[in-house]
């Protein structure tokens, strides 16, 4: 028996929210049916099979029944558990994904053959030409130059981060640093363990997650740990493996003493703010986000989707579940088209690439918001 698992009183709140139980109108495609179905396989009443893998696979992650439950139940908690359970009958394909993705150097071999293989208009393609392997290795340490240090914070670079998302890692350090922080890059840093976790190889997680927590403790006193991407923020903070440290970098950013050190010149555009789910639904994060690009005078800001909707790039779903991410996908794409905006923000790697990738002949520019701060940063 699950506690967690018991907390579900079946109310039903979280059922208009889920994307899935809104496309299937199916009950055991829906939280609780999934949590119901969870409870029987750890209690033995149910042995794991293709079908309860499918219905325990195909959620999105995007925890957006855990931010409505008025039972706190913790719902992500609940689902790494449901598929470890159903582990044994996960396809080859996926158990190759997901060891691959969650591991530095086969991301790196993999996008390096699908840049030169993949045509640049398929979606894998698309993704692929994101990769940017020339981009410098991150330092270990930075100190803020003319400007007085207040404080030392740490960044989680995140397994890919510096392969698909330099420019924000980049732009996070310049950020601090104009604000005044010293900044650690502990070099021993590995994946964040969210793909191992919710693939149901909870062991991997858990090593990834002490490797990670041993990295970040040997950087000494440290005023938080940010993080850059809000999947892999999802996974740290709930963990608490890094404790209360750590913080997305808008959040950070965003607190007063912070983001009163930073000045931004004026850009006369248009950005569609899209809020992943996990920072509107897990870190409670978007706020910060839309704060920190308001200081940018002159930038007109809309946001995209309705807040807390997952737009298809929900776990693996972008990849192993094409038909499912790309319906959740077309509501945003169509409102970007409409917009037809300069750029597109959003803090999450994986959602970025996946709107990126349904373009088409739209122009904008796909980034990190903290890129764009940083680009229009005015520095000492
Ligand atoms: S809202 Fe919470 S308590 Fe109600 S059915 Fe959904 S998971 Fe259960
Ligand atoms: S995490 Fe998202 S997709 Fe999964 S059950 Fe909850 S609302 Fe539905």
């Amino acid at each position: 028996m699950i506690p967690e698992a018991a907390r579900c009183v079946k109310c039903g709140l979280c059922l208009a929210v889920c994307p899935t139980y809104q496309l299937s109108a199916c009950e055991t495609m829906s939280p609780r049916g999934r949590i119901t179905l969870v409870q029987a396989l750890a209690q033995g009443q149910f042995a794991a099979d293709d079908y309860s893998h499918e219905v325990l696979g195909s959620c999105l992650l995007c925890r957006r029944c855990e931010a409505v439950c008025p039972s706190a139940v913790p719902f992500g908690m609940l689902m790494d558990r449901g598929r470890e359970l159903v582990r044994s009958r996960q396809r080859w394909r996926e158990r190759l994904a997901i060891a691959l993705l969650s591991r530095r150097f086969w991301v790196r071999l993999l996008s390096r053959i699908g840049k030169t293989l993949l045509p640049g208009s398929a979606p894998m393609g698309k993704m692929a030409a994101q990769a940017r392997f020339d981009a410098p290795e991150l330092e270990q340490t930075y100190r803020p130059g003319s400007t007085e240090t207040i404080g030392r914070v740490a960044l989680f670079t995140g397994c890919t981060g510096s392969l698909f998302d330099s420019a924000a890692l980049e732009g996070a350090v310049a950020l601090l640093l104009q604000a005044g922080y010293e900044v650690q890059i502990p070099q021993s840093q590995v994946c964040c363990g969210a793909l191992d976790a919710h693939g149901g190889n909870a062991a991997r997680a858990s090593r990834l997650l002490s490797v990670n927590k041993a990295a970040f403790a040997s950087m000494g006193e440290l005023e938080a740990v940010v993080s850059i991407a809000s999947g892999c923020g999802a996974q740290l903070a709930g963990y608490s493996v890094l404790g209360e440290k750590h913080l997305d970098i808008g959040t950070f950013l965003a607190q007063e003493q912070v983001i009163s050190r930073l000045h931004f010149s004026p850009l006369a555009k248009r950005a569609v703010v899209h809020i992943p789910c996990t920072l509107e639904n897990v870190l409670h994060g978007a706020e910060a986000v839309l704060q920190l690009l308001e200081r940018i005078p002159g930038l007109q800001i809309e946001e995209a989707g309705k807040r807390g909707a997952c737009c298809g790039a929900g776990g693996t779903a972008f990849l192993l579940r094409p038909d499912l991410a790309n319906s959740l996908r077309q509501p945003f794409t169509q409102q970007i088209g409409e917009l037809s905006p300069d750029y597109v923000l959003s803090s999450n790697i994986s959602c970025r690439l996946h709107l990126q990738a349904a373009a088409g002949a739209i122009e904008a520019k796909y980034m990190h918001p903290v890129t764009l701060l940083a680009q229009q940063l005015i520095r000492d």
